[in-house]
């Protein structure tokens, strides 16, 4: 057989995209940071403060199809860290309060942006593994399981 045939043969095997709606993943990472389902925009991603919702509640999307894992806390710690350690320095450098004051200022921040941002990081991940059909979230792979 020829090379081409094979190559022509070898792509018609692989599961088909092109059929399948688009999932922008700009707009996706963004209705999931803004809580939303990534699918409609409308429905809430989370039925808790980090329990994502088996479906939408608007379109019936599946959303439990989700590994976001550990990948959320990971980002947040990273984001708040570098915004809370250099604006720690800075003050320290710049004014040098006594430490009672970085204690008072910076924990209670600390622990605001963390809480604030690990529902959005994590409702990021999900909208960018539902726009790239990662595990479950592709209906033509039936080969993922998310068990
Ligand atoms: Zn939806």
């Amino acid at each position: 057989m020829p090379i081409m045939a094979v190559e022509i043969q070898n792509r018609t095997a692989l599961p088909s995209t092109a059929a399948q709606p688009e999932r922008p993943l700009g707009r996706a990472m963004s209705r999931g940071a803004r809580l939303k389902c990534p699918s409609c925009g409308k429905g809430r991603i989370f039925k808790s403060y980090l329990k994502v919702r088996e479906t939408c509640s608007a379109c019936r999307e599946e959303l439990h199809h989700h590994r976001a894992d550990d990948a959320p806390p990971y980002f947040t710690v990273f984001i708040v860290g570098h915004i809370v350690v250099p604006a720690i320095l800075s003050v320290e450098m710049a004014l040098a309060p006594p430490l009672w004051m970085h204690f008072t200022a910076w924990i209670p921040l600390t622990l605001a942006m963390t809480l604030l941002l690990l529902p959005m990081t994590k409702g990021a991940l999900v909208g960018l593994q539902w726009s790239l059909r990662m595990h479950g979230f592709n209906p033509n792979n039936e080969s993922a399981s998310d068990a």
